[in-house]
């Protein structure tokens, strides 16, 4: 037997969901073993984290590597995408993989588990996206929780491409019912949208912008009044990924004060970006084309007391990166066909910790629970991931909360030809990251592995 690997961080400022407290922390091999005043023990390296917060490692369940997309991929494959999450302090991701229509659920998570194996540098895990749900694909919803992708997600928009109606969505709750799974919902009203698309362009209306203005709040927010009120029918939790709009919040609020499990996420883009950055000169709009839209600014305030409130219990990036050139170009004369999404991966923890906590809107465990605790909690990740407790995998970030970063294209890692928060300047820096034990970021540095990330089976939820 070789001797375990031992790091020590000592004389951190030990954050988690619940606490804040100095402490050492001592890893052996790939686990947190022991937590403690001035630890005295033999480690086979010494991380001085004085001064630092030492997190747990974020965990960002909304991403979209590798992805196809209208006639496109997404920029950055497992390999880029997961570096450029460890630089910015995230030691899990959930990804999405896609059952195309007449495909089985087996073929579709084998596809993307392809793409992950011998590129991935942290740990992922898989949502599965259903499209095509025959009674067949239903019972293998079963199969799939117990090997450990413990939720879908289903479309309320993309009519033709990803959406389902009402009665597939029912099923598949039902379904969840039974089997511990999660549903996961994209909740904007397809059919509307498509009818304000069409009408848009047939007006001559092709500019970037138009794609914020055919998807109103109230088309997300009826979809998410939809979703919720046919999970209470079923009986079943739910989940809405990416909220942006303030009215669909209310849903969710109004909801959670019935009693009822509804679940959401956010996501920093629509914490601070919003409507105007589509009135960027030229193409530029066509950075924020995403799904749903940018929303007015004045978005951004209620969001954030959704955070606070717990009305809103997670953020996730959605990050699904196309470059400007070639790939954004492709809507040049139609915004309709400009591919949906935007980068994100790496900034989330500095943008989230400046803007909520610096500015004083979360508290900083609160910080935590949003950006790690929390997802992990919802996606059977915990306690494994998403807090810093003795027997927990050692995803840790040692996290600088006096340093500044200019977030750029230039200082960021993601394979994408430009960045949504050109420019800004953020207070807190992720600066050491352990990835089950292994320094994976060091000092700016990356020394982890492309490959080394292992593939997180996952439990059922536990909310
Ligand atoms: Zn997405």
């Amino acid at each position: 037997m070789m001797p375990a690997m031992r790091i020590l961080i000592s004389g951190g400022t030990v954050v988690t969901a619940s606490d804040i407290y100095q402490g050492d922390v001592l890893v052996e091999d790939e686990r947190i073993t022991t937590i403690g005043t001035d630890l005295k023990v033999p480690a086979d390296r010494t991380i001085d984290a004085r001064g630092k917060y030492v997190l747990p490692g974020g965990i960002d369940c909304h991403t979209h590597l590798d992805m196809p997309f209208g006639g496109t991929t997404s920029a950055d494959d497992f390999e880029s995408g997961t570096i450029a999450a460890a630089f910015g302090g995230t030691t899990s991701i959930v990804d999405f993989a896609i059952q195309y229509k007449g495909q089985t659920l087996q073929h579709a998570w084998e596809t993307w588990m392809q793409k992950a194996e011998g590129r991935a540098a942290i740990d992922y895990g898989f949502h599965m996206i259903i499209t095509d749900l025959k009674n067949q694909v239903e019972a293998e919803m079963d199969t799939l929780v117990r090997e450990g992708v413990t939720s879908f997600k289903l479309f309320m928009a993309y009519p033709g491409v990803f959406m389902s109606d009402d009665a597939t969505i029912f099923r598949a709750l039902l379904r969840t019912g039974k089997n511990g799974g999660t549903i996961c919902m994209h909740a904007e009203n397809g059919g509307v949208i498509d009818v304000l698309v069409q009408r848009a362009l047939a007006e001559g209306k092709t500019a970037p912008k138009y794609h914020a203005l055919t998807r109103p709040a109230r088309a997300e927010a009826e979809a998410t009044h939809r979703a919720i009120a046919m999970a209470e029918m079923a009986d079943v939790p739910i989940y809405i990924v990416h909220l942006s709009a303030a009215e669909a919040l209310e849903m969710v609020t109004e909801a959670r004060d019935r009693g009822l499990p509804a679940f959401a996420e956010t996501c920093p883009q629509y914490l601070f970006l919003s409507y105007d950055n589509y009135e960027e000169p030229g193409f530029e709009g066509a950075k924020y084309v995403m799904s749903p839209p940018l929303r007015p600014r004045e978005t951004q305030e209620q969001l954030w007391r959704g955070l606070a409130f717990n009305d809103l219990q997670a953020i996730s990036t959605d990050h699904c990166p196309f470059c400007m050139k070639e790939q954004k170009e492709l809507g040049k004369k139609d915004f309709s066909k400009i591919p949906n999404g935007a980068p994100g991966i790496e900034t989330r923890m500095s943008l989230v910790y400046d803007g909520g906590v610096k500015s004083g809107r979360i508290s900083l465990n609160r910080f935590v629970e949003l950006t790690s605790t929390s997802p992990a909690k919802i996606f059977g990740l915990f306690p494994k991931k998403g807090t810093i407790a003795p027997g927990s995998d050692a995803d840790i970030v040692i996290f600088d909360p006096t340093k500044t970063w200019k977030i750029s294209k230039k200082t960021t890692h993601m394979k994408v030809d430009y960045n949504p928060y050109e420019g800004r300047e953020v207070t807190g820096v992720t600066e050491t990251v352990l990835s089950r034990g292994r320094v994976i970021v060091d000092g700016g540095k990356f020394t982890g592995k492309a490959g080394s990330g292992n593939f997180l089976r996952r439990a059922c939820r536990m909310i």
